[in-house]
């Protein structure tokens, strides 16, 4: 395996743990999106020391995974393993835990292990980005067979993003939900194959015996996720009792045909009735986006105004006029032949026709580049890197989600949006944000954009997602995943029963890895040797 501290540089074995120190790393470059740094949150909130790996560990393959952890045990290390590490707004490649080594485990193990086309899954280690899966498709003539579901930006990882329970945008969007069937290793160096990957494929006599991570999987390990007995993929998401190497991803057969489209509404409180109608319609993973979101992906806010103060309603209207957008733009598509999508056109277009002044686009009416033509790409399973132009809308642009899940109402999106912008208001930041429409629910993602370089800058950001944190879980609503700095104060919003929920996440935890050497901190369960009281934010 290869393995470097920080900003040392040194390189070594595995067997050095014991000397390494964490090293400070005020000096480390903030890199950027496709080259960013893997032992601090380039976006950091804190002090840029504050969440600091004391090392990066990059395993070549699961023995090596399992040596580390074995090791780490013997002398209660604490890791923090990264597919990719790019996790932009949630705290980068940082550990929580400062001090703990970063597992790189992409770097290395990055194989698309199997795509399978009658079966529409593919087998993927974690260092297998969107854009590496799609591209495989399109150099295997596959495309025309297989889609992929990407995220807003194609540099992360498919196991990342699915462990994290991130979203996409086509019918496949809820990538934990499509995923199917994980190999992982336990906090004591076990090997376990989940769902009906327990089940061994049977050999033939003849075969020459092979690794056990290098076992074929059973034959259904990626056609059925639950096998038998308790379904325990759950505790590997977002949890901290295992780490991944291998995990199944279903891919969409590809629809026969494909539109995307684009419906803005003039008026900010036009979200109610545009979220009352997509109840009823919801086909893929639509977005309605605040004007802000697109103009930040059009341009820096010193484009549009010479103010630092935020953009009043008039200034939104201004800009909404000049992009030719609405204060709320509605971004989906339709799937499937033409005469499907024809059909299904006419009862979107109609249900929407109802909100006064709504307008529609295809991507191809509008000639200038916009939004719409990064979404048409999004939106069939093709990567692209373009929404994080919106960082650039504060010198030294860095960012936070804010993402609470609310219902699919009209009341609800209104109060929702009502609550997040007057305190964003209040920190004399910018409202940006979108809402993705669910299965039976909103995923309402606020991005916070703040100046990495100004500790005023920082702190308005700190106070202003604690605040919002608050104020949302006095309405019932909670984050679905969350930065680093935050995560402890979201679990605590998670407590039903007297922390029951907490008090079952530390019994497993403690049960399955005693030394807590994996991840102390995640989602804000802390293992009984790092004491919350000590350890959290
Ligand atoms: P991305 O690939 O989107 O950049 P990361 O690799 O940073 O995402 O993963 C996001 C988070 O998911 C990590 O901080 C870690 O907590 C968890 N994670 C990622 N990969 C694994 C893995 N293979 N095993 C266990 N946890 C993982």
């Amino acid at each position: 395996m290869s393995f470097h501290t920080p900003c040392c540089g040194l390189q070594g074995s595995v067997t050095v743990f014991k000397s390494i120190d964490v090293c400070m790393h005020l000096y480390a470059p903030d890199g950027s999106y496709l080259n960013q740094p893997y032992a601090h949150d380039p976006h950091y909130l804190l002090e840029k020391d504050h969440l600091l790996a004391s090392a990066v560990i990059c395993p070549r393959s699961v023995p090596e995974v399992q040596e580390i952890v074995k090791l780490s045990n013997q002398f209660q290390i604490p890791l923090w393993p990264i597919s990719i590490g790019r996790n932009s707004g949630y705290g980068g490649a940082a550990p929580r835990l400062r001090g703990s080594v970063v597992v790189d485990l992409g770097r290395h193990m990055n194989r698309i292990l199997e795509v399978n086309v009658e079966g529409a899954y593919a087998l993927v280690e974690p260092g297998v980005t969107f854009k590496n899966l799609h591209d495989y498709l399109v150099q295997h003539n596959l495309r025309d067979k297989l889609w992929i579901d990407v995220p807003d930006l194609g540099g992360g990882s498919v196991m990342g993003n699915c462990l994290e329970r991130g979203v996409g945008y086509t019918p496949y969007g809820d990538h934990w939900m499509m995923h199917c069937g994980m190999e992982v290793v336990l906090p004591n160096g076990e090997l376990l194959r989940t769902g009906m990957g327990a089940m061994p494929q049977p050999r033939n006599p003849g075969d020459k015996p092979v690794r056990l991570d290098e076992e074929p999987g059973n034959k259904c390990w990626q056609l059925f996720p639950y096998g038998f007995g308790p379904y325990n993929d759950g505790l590997f998401s977002q949890g901290s009792v295992g780490i991944v190497t291998k995990m199944g991803i279903w891919l969409m057969p590809n629809p026969g045909g494909y539109q995307a489209y684009l419906i803005t509404f003039p008026k900010e409180e036009d979200l109610h009735k545009a979220v009352d109608i997509i109840r009823p319609l919801r086909l893929n993973v639509p977005t309605i986006r605040h004007i802000l979101l697109d103009a930040a992906v059009m341009g820096k806010k010193s484009d549009y105004t010479s103010s630092n103060e935020p953009i009043d309603d008039a200034g939104l209207d201004a800009i909404a006029r000049k992009l030719n957008l609405g204060r709320w733009n509605f971004y989906g598509a339709l799937y499937g032949p033409e005469k499907t999508r024809n059909m299904l056109w006419g009862i979107i277009k109609e249900a929407f026709s109802a909100v006064e002044g709504a307008r529609f686009f295809f991507p191809e009416d509008i000639q200038e580049y916009c939004v719409l033509h990064t979404r048409h790409q999004t939106l069939q399973g093709i990567p692209t890197f373009d929404e994080l132009k919106w960082l650039n809308w504060v010198p030294n642009g860095a960012h936070l989600f804010f993402s609470p899940i609310s219902k699919i109402s009209g009341d609800d999106a209104m109060l929702q949006y009502s609550v997040t912008k007057k305190r964003c208001l209040e920190a004399g930041l910018d409202f940006i944000g979108t809402f993705c429409v669910g299965m039976r629910e909103m995923h309402h993602i606020v991005c916070i954009i703040f100046d990495r370089k100004d500790p005023a800058s920082r702190q308005k950001a700190h106070w202003l997602i604690k605040t919002l944190i608050a104020d949302c879980a006095a309405h019932g609503w909670g984050e679905y995943r969350t930065h680093l700095a935050l995560m402890d104060q979201i679990a605590e919003t998670y407590n039903w029963n007297s922390n029951v929920l907490m008090r079952f996440n530390e019994t497993v935890k403690n049960a399955l890895d005693p030394k807590g050497i994996l991840a102390p901190g995640k989602n804000g369960i802390w293992p009984s040797s790092y004491p919350r009281q000590l350890y959290k934010l």
